[in-house]
């Protein structure tokens, strides 16, 4: 069995968020369970007992609308965090994707957009004899119905926004909440190719190209990439999408091209995607042995996997889709996205620094295994129940009978990871002393690892814990008594360098089918040509994306304010 120190009881803060916005009427942690349980089992008693345990224990939990919303009376049976969303270059079918945007806010859901179709600034548009006033002018829309729809929906929603490096209006896009402080619901990421890449290493000549009239225009590409550094120096965006890279691994490249992602960056997908994310708790497949250290448990590891992925699977027929087109591309693709939280905390039970080859050895045995049990599953749930309707062998060739399209993706776990009380998704620990106001009372909590390891490498004192809860800032690789051994592993985001958190991303991206949702954070005193050397490391890593935070730079970030709402 895994150890459940910290994981079996929910915390106040948890307790605090699901009363507020997951339990329904009289409900518990429990009832909430089995609430979930039955409406995804639909019915199959062999399979409803494994899915409450699973969510009960907080080993496995599906994403926030699977919490909130099964159960609920079917056309608010809304499921899944992220769509994809499509925009064309034309005022009526913008209206469509704008109500669909606050359908999909309103039920929990962030949503994703391409705008690299929209004529540039300035362009005619016969019908009117006017002139089109450029993608910003779909994002402002958009952005004020998000703004509308935040009262009243289960959270605030959450937009992701590209735009192809080669289009016309790339500066506009890159500056965009620079020039318009109102546009605060969406993330922002250029859609860079390989090609821009290549240019800008060469200090080559690049081509912007309009995508209504194929005018070109030729502009310098590294002034394009100092650009977009410099702003992300400044404010943290816009992020890159590395877009050769996301399409060389699209499961199903003959409906389309992948162009956006949703709003943290771990689901790529064509217009119209959907996708029901959960993620296990890496620290509940940890075991003790003899000697006091900690292993992976990997049958239970394999046995938790196996369920999730049948949960995972089975939302898809539950779900209730909020228009046809979401509808047909889920259950013609089935995509699901499996991940993981935790995995900071469970390197420091094992004792292995975030930041070391160790450590991200152990990181990416644990993801492959993830991954092949996983891709095991869902053969064998095709092989019962027929694969996707849209595989094509060529496209996933080490598949046989999937019964879905895309099996692992790691999301943040903004929310979920307070609920099982563990580190978020794959981030490292931000602080080991936490202060948090509930209510009218403030909670200071140190991790509870620390105090196990104090006890157990003979530096425990009341006075050590005193200094530590008085003065959250202090860190424990500053903090006099500890022996170094402890403080190598005992590290936060801050002390990892912006490379080693790169390389930590690529590695889980190796053996994650979808996308990772990860922050490189920065010290305040880095460089916009820092930023620059690990976005073209992250590009040669095979990273699908990456999205920089330099300490201090910004205090309005959108999904960290949307966690806490
Ligand atoms: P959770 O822990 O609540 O399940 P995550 O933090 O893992 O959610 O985020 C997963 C995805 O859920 C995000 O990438 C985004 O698509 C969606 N999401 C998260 N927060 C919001 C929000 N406030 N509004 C809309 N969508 C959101």
């Amino acid at each position: 069995m895994g150890i459940t120190t910290q994981c079996k009881t929910l915390s106040p803060i948890a307790e605090d968020i699901l009363g507020k916005r997951y339990y329904h009427e009289g409900e518990d942690w429990k009832g909430l369970c089995e609430r979930v349980a039955s409406v995804i089992s639909n019915g199959d008693k062999e399979l409803v007992d494994d899915f409450f345990d699973v969510m009960y224990n907080l080993d496995f939990l599906p994403n926030s609308p699977t919490l909130a919303n099964a159960g609920k009376e079917s056309d608010r049976q809304q499921l899944s965090a992220c769509f994809i969303l499509p925009v064309e270059d034309d005022i009526v079918e913008i209206m469509e994707t704008v109500k669909n945007t606050a359908i999909v806010h309103k039920s929990g859901g962030g949503t994703g957009f391409d705008f690299s179709s929209t004529r540039p600034k300035g362009s005619p548009v016969s019908s009117t004899n006017g002139v089109a006033s450029g993608p910003l002018s779909w994002m402002k829309i958009i952005n004020a119905t998000t703004e509308e729809v935040k009262q009243g929906g289960m959270r605030r929603g959450a937009n992701m926004g590209t735009l192809r490096v080669d289009h016309p209006d790339i500066l506009d896009f890159i500056l965009c909440k620079k020039n318009d402080k109102t546009m605060t619901n969406f993330n922002l990421s250029v859609g860079v190719s390989d090609v821009f890449m290549d240019a800008v290493e060469k200090g080559d000549d690049f081509e912007l190209v309009n995508p209504h009239n194929k005018e070109v225009i030729l502009t310098d590409a590294r002034e394009i990439f100092d650009i977009i550094c410099k702003n992300s120096w400044e404010s943290g965006e816009p992020g890159m999408i590395f877009i050769d890279v996301v399409n060389s691994t699209n499961p199903v490249p003959h409906l389309g091209a992948i162009k956006s992602s949703n709003p943290c960056g771990e689901f790529y997908f064509i217009p119209f995607g959907v996708c029901n994310l959960g993620s296990i708790n890496l620290v509940n497949m940890l075991k003790s042995v003899e000697d006091g250290r900690y292993v992976i448990d990997f049958d239970r590891l394999k046995k938790i996997t196996e369920i999730a992925v049948t949960f995972l699977d089975k939302v898809i027929d539950v779900n209730h889709f909020p228009l046809p087109e979401i509808h047909d591309m889920a259950h013609n693709t089935r995509p699901i996205g499996l991940g993981v939280m935790g995995l900071a905390d469970m390197l420091l039970y094992m004792k292995l620094p975030y930041d070391s080859d160790a450590g991200r050895e152990m990181v990416g045995k644990v993801m492959k295994f993830i991954d092949d049990v996983g891709w095991a599953t869902s053969n064998m749930l095709g092989r019962e129940l027929g694969t996707f309707p849209e595989f094509q062998q060529e496209n996933l060739p080490s598949q046989k009978t999937p019964r879905n399209c895309q099996i692992t993706t790691i999301a943040p776990t903004g929310t979920l990871a307070t609920f099982a009380g563990v580190s978020f998704g794959i981030e490292p620990n931000f602080n080991f002393v936490y202060r948090r106001k509930i209510v009218d009372s403030e909670f200071i909590q140190v991790h509870p690892l620390f105090e196990k390891v104090a006890k157990e490498e003979g530096f425990y004192s009341e006075e050590l814990m005193e200094t530590l809860r008085t003065t959250p800032s202090l860190k424990v690789r500053n903090l006099a008594g500890v022996p170094e051994h402890v403080k190598e592993y005992f590290i936060t985001a801050f002390d990892i360098s912006p490379e080693d958190h790169v390389k930590m991303q690529a590695t889980v991206q190796k053996y994650v089918d979808n996308a990772v949702s990860k922050t490189i954070n920065l010290p305040y005193d880095a460089t916009s040509e820092q930023i620059g050397e690990l976005y073209m490391m992250a590009w040669k890593l095979g990273c699908k994306g990456i999205t920089v935070y330099r300490d201090g730079s910004r205090d309005d970030q959108v999904i960290v304010a949307v966690k806490e709402s």
